[in-house]
């Protein structure tokens, strides 16, 4: 949800729409302007999230944040961004902090994912917060670097403070990259391969999108649940799922709508 209009209107619609948990940006997802929080505000946020059990809540880094990125003030700025939005992630009293690991542009992809991590080190060694940093799966698009579990895990396997990084998988950009997160058997594939990378544990939450592209495709492009190649019994296999079942699901579909999707994931998931 957007937070324009205030963090006391985020929170009404969020209650109106009867969510049960959130994702927020706490800036301009394209831009780089950052608002100041009024303690009235966030004392209003924290306390309908707590009245109204809406858990998790998440907090999404700029989507123009490169934190691989070669050139040095882009990586310099998504820096700053990752540094001060896990510090009003404590202010709104979020769960987890997400973002894409970047793309390595100019560099090569081992470069991009040095970057990565010295980043997310920096700003992690000295953090003693309850927040979780959550790195979210890739579709592979162009330079991206996370474009498969083993390669979010090499990431993974960098950072020193392990206890505050997780895992977000996204069901659109796992799909393009090539699980199949749509069939029973690709769905055990999937497992199989967070198995022996980084884990189910390290899985916090689930970004919840159909996919307009088609499995394997290397294309980020999000659609509402059962207008994509997932499609509506796709989601209601991991709804249902033993382990995919019982993690938060959040929905990046296009806002307008979203009262729509809220009700078809209701409905999926069954009793
Ligand atoms: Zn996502």
């Amino acid at each position: 949800m957007p937070i324009g209009k205030g963090l006391k209107h985020t929170a009404d619609e969020a209650v109106a729409l009867g969510l049960e948990a959130l994702q927020v940006f706490v800036r301009n997802p394209r831009g780089r302007g950052a608002r100041t929080f009024t303690e009235a505000e966030t004392d209003y946020f924290k306390d309908t999230i707590l009245t109204y059990n809406i858990d998790p809540v998440v907090v999404h880094i700029p989507y123009i944040c490169n934190p691989a990125a070669a050139k040095d003030d882009i990586y310099e700025f998504a820096r700053e961004v990752v540094g001060e939005d896990l510090e009003r992630c404590s202010l709104i009293g979020a769960d987890y902090l997400v973002l894409h690991p970047g793309s390595y542009t100019t560099s090569s992809r081992e470069q991009g994912i040095d970057r990565m991590a010295g980043l997310l080190n920096d700003v992690l060694d000295n953090y003693t917060g309850k927040v979780t940093v959550c790195l979210e799966t890739m579709a592979g698009q162009g330079t991206e670097i996370g474009r498969d579990f083993y390669e979010l895990n090499t990431i993974l396997q960098l950072i020193n403070n392990r206890d505050r990084i997780g895992v977000c998988l996204d069901t659109c950009h796992v799909f393009a990259a090539g699980y199949d997160v749509s069939t029973k058997e690709g769905i055990a594939r999937t497992l199989e391969e967070i198995d022996i990378t980084f884990g189910q544990d390290a899985i916090k939450f689930i970004h919840s999108n159909d996919s307009q592209k088609e499995l394997g495709s290397k294309r980020d492009r999000h659609a509402h649940i059962g207008d994509g190649f997932i499609g509506e019994e796709g989601f209601k296999r991991l709804l249902r799922h033993d382990f995919f079942g019982t993690l938060p699901f959040i929905l990046e579909t296009p806002f307008a709508e979203i009262d729509r999707d809220i009700v078809t994931l209701k409905s999926l998931r069954g009793g």
